[in-house]
């Protein structure tokens, strides 16, 4: 049976937690300038996502409708790390309303 990726109409979490991570990250894996800052000494995070109504600057389309990441090959570890079905993932369907995902 083919399974659909429930991310693809959703984007929530690109849009419920600040996205920071090692500094080295971003030239490693060629993620565009444009779309990261530094944080402190060490540390950058996309922009968009430091503030109390994060949105990474990344990501197109409604949250809960179709949306996309436009540097996805090049995402930082934070992103990788969320699984559709985890606490995260949860966490941040509950803050737009939308429905658990049953993985
Ligand atoms: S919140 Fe879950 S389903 Fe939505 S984009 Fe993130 S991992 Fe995917
Ligand atoms: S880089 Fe892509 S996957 Fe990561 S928060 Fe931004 S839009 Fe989401």
């Amino acid at each position: 049976m083919e399974r659909t990726n429930p991310c693809t109409a959703c984007g929530a979490c690109c849009a419920n937690f600040r996205v920071s991570f090692y500094w080295a990250e971003a030239p490693e894996r060629g993620l565009p300038e444009a779309v990261y800052a530094p944080l402190n000494a060490t540390m950058a995070h996309m922009i968009g996502t430091n503030c109390r109504h994060p949105r990474c600057a990344a990501l197109s389309g409604e949250i809960g409708g179709e949306t996309r990441c436009a540097v996805y090959d090049a995402r930082p570890s934070p992103c990788r790390s969320v699984e559709p079905g985890d606490d995260k993932c949860l966490q941040a369907r509950a803050a737009y309303g939308l429905a658990e995902l049953s993985i």
